[in-house]
Order: C-alpha cells, then structure tokens, then sequence
C-alpha cells in the first residue's frame, strides 16, 4: 500500500522539520510505503527552503505557490498531485499528530473510504468555542448536509474519495462541506485538541467569519428563500399597517403625531433590504468567481514530474 501525506504549509518554516521527524520516526516500523507532499502556500518566510533541504529525501514532494492562494487551494493540490492509493491531509504546526496515522490505515484496512478525526475543543479561548458551537447549530439547520464541530482537515480519504473531491471543479472550495457532499463509508475517531507547536494561527476572527458565511452559502441557496419568505412577511404586515391607519383615518380624520412608527418602518425596512441585497450580493459573487474559471492556484516551484502540471486547471481527471 502506498500512502500519500499532504500537508498545507504558511508560515511554518519552525514546524516542518519537527513534523517530518515526527512523521519519520512513527512509520519507520510501518509495513506500507509514503510519500510527503508538502503544499508551500506563498509563505513570506523561508518556509520554502526548509522544504528543499528535506527534498533530496525521496519521500519528500513539494509544490510552492507563486503566492498565497488558502489552504482549501493548497489540499486541492496535494490531493491532484498525490500518487497514493490512500491519503492523508494534516496540518504542518502538529495540531494534527501523525502518531495517529497508523490507526487511521487500520480503519481503513477494515473498509473505511474516510477516517475523520473529530478534535474537543479542550485549552481554547472561550471567544472562539461558543460562537463556534453556535454556528455549527445555524448551519445545520440550514445546510442539505450535516457538518459537524471539530471534524476538519485531518483525516484519510480512499483512491475514490479523493478522485470524487477531484471530481468537483467548483472555485469556492469549502473543503469541510465537500468531504461530507461526496458521502462514502466513514467513521469518526476522537482526538485531544493540542497546541500548535510554533508561530501563531493564521485564521483571525475576520478570516472566521468570512470561512463561517462561505460555509453556509456554498451549500445551498437557502439564504435567498430565506430573503424571499422575510421579504413577504414585512410585505404583509405593511399592508395590515397602512390598511389599519387608514381605516383610523376614516374614522378620526387625520392626527399628525406619526413620527416614531414612520421612521421605525423606515429603518427596519431599510434594513431588511440592505440585509436581502447584502446576500443576494454574496450569491452574485460566488457566481462571477465561477464564471472567470480561473485556476485554484498557480504553481511556481515543484519537484513533482507530471504533465500539466502548471495550474489547478488542469483537466486531467
Ligand atoms: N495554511 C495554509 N494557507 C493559509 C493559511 C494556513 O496552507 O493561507 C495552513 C497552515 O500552514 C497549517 C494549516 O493550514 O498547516 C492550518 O492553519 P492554522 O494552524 O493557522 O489554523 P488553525 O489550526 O488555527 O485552524
Ligand atoms: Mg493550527
């Protein structure tokens, strides 16, 4: 069996000697075969040449970015440029420990296409884990398919599950939401959450909040049914407003005090508005990323012999 490990790299160039060591040294003993592809995604420090001087290994395979294009674009490469009949996707900072790759080829012997490892939450800011266990409520009650908290990256996927990943072509990559659309036999393993070894997170709040709304919008179009069913309620309660001022009118003639609900209805519809347009926008824009069909990456530097191999435009499968 021949195992392929893929590992998005920014910013890590503390990290990448301690994982390939680590790597190393816990599938020595290990009856099947590897390679390591490290993903180099524009990093402004020398996370590259620390990847070169492990690069005359020849378990060692790298592609680098000629600038940063995210870590969705940066899976996406490794698993088109993997060999292995199995792979691997961890993150470089250790957060995802390869003690535990072992375990995973285990399940996968016993014929699971995809062994996802589900991390607790233990040792983070209490700013990150409840909005976080909030959002995975939201999502699931508005997505077709069911993501779950603490199931990321890190897990193994079969031949077929990377060839249907490959399969999808689409530019917004929500790689969480893709694992789970492509479906499979898959079973889900707990693991400690751990520290990063080196360097900080390169996920801010904003960064969060942008890979939240994409979460949601890249699954489904409920939002716009969303718009459309808010939008008629206002629309209806208006009318009940002014059928009833009016009646009121009839009745008492006119009687000026009105300034609190007309600018109250001003304000609300103007926000319910801007709120709809404000989605109806994301959808737009999601649409003109799609039409430009531009590649997921550009590849400047990579020891990987293979045709075709200058974009992730490539339409070799
Ligand atoms: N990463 C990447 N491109 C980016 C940001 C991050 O390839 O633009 C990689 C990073 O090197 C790491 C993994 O994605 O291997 C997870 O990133 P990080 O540890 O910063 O995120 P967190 O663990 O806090 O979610
Ligand atoms: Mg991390």
């Amino acid at each position: 069996m021949f195992l392929s490990i893929i590992v998005p790299c920014y910013k890590e160039a503390d990290n990448i000697e301690l994982l390939y060591n680590t790597i190393t040294n816990t599938l020595k003993n290990e009856p099947f075969t590897y390679e390591i592809i490290f993903i180099n995604d524009g990093s402004p420090d020398n996370t590259l040449e620390k990847i070169k001087t492990l690069s005359h290994q020849n378990d060692v395979k790298f592609i680098s970015f000629s600038r940063n294009f995210g870590k969705e674009a940066a899976m996406l490469a490794g698993l088109k440029s993997a060999h292995g009949e199995v792979a691997v996707i961890m993150d470089a900072d250790l957060q995802h420990p390869p003690h535990y790759i072992p375990t995973l080829i285990k399940y996968y012997h016993q014929g699971y296409d995809q062994v996802v490892l589900k991390r607790n939450r233990n040792g983070e800011h209490l700013f990150r884990k409840l909005p976080t266990q909030l959002y995975y409520k939201l999502i699931n009650n508005s997505v077709d398919i069911n993501l779950t908290d603490g199931e990321g990256d890190f897990r193994l996927i079969s031949r077929k599950v990377i060839n249907a990943i490959l399969s999808l072509n689409e530019y917004n990559r929500f790689s969480k939401g893709i694992f789970e659309w492509v479906g499979f036999n898959k079973i889900t393993i707990p693991f400690e959450n751990v520290e990063r070894a080196h360097g900080k997170s390169s996920f801010n709040l904003f960064k969060l909040i942008d890979y939240a709304v994409d979460g949601i919008l890249s699954f489904n179009d409920k939002p716009l049914r969303l718009c459309f069913y808010f939008g008629g309620v206002t629309l209806f309660i208006s009318l009940l407003y002014i059928m009833i001022t009016f009646i009121q009118i009839l009745r008492h003639g006119i009687d000026t005090p009105g300034y609190f609900t007309l600018i109250s209805s001003i304000l609300f519809l103007g926000g319910v508005q801007l709120f709809s347009l404000g989605i109806i926008g994301e959808y737009i824009g999601k649409i003109y990323y799609e039409t430009k069909q531009r590649p997921h990456f550009i590849i400047e530097e990579t020891n990987i012999v293979k045709n075709n191999q200058q974009s992730g435009n490539d339409d070799e499968h």
